[in-house]
């Protein structure tokens, strides 16, 4: 089951920041979207919607936030994420 990284709009620098929380979901996104949009006329599992109230944090400004908007919480799939220098695929040796 793929592991989604939770982001966050951040209204403060029109930025996103991560929260450094994972949920756990199947079926989801294929690329990043906000649980409004991709819950939109669906049930939300307990860990997606445990995420509201989650406690956030601006790095360029400081303040402190917590999440009460699924506009606002995005869903960032493994693949949007650069791969680890191991995860590259291997040249194949020209000779
Ligand atoms: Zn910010």
């Amino acid at each position: 089951m793929p592991a989604y990284e939770i982001y966050f709009r951040c209204g403060d620098c029109q930025r996103e920041h991560t929260i450094h929380t994972k949920i756990h979901l199947n079926p989801g996104p294929d690329r990043k979207q906000s649980l409004a949009e991709f819950f939109v006329g669906r049930t939300m599992p307990p860990q997606a919607s445990s995420l509201q109230g989650h406690r956030a944090f601006c790095l360029k400004t400081g303040r402190k936030f917590k999440l009460d908007n699924n506009e606002q919480i995005l869903l960032v799939p493994p693949a949007n994420r650069a791969p680890l220098p191991s995860q590259l695929p291997l040249i194949p040796d020209a000779t």
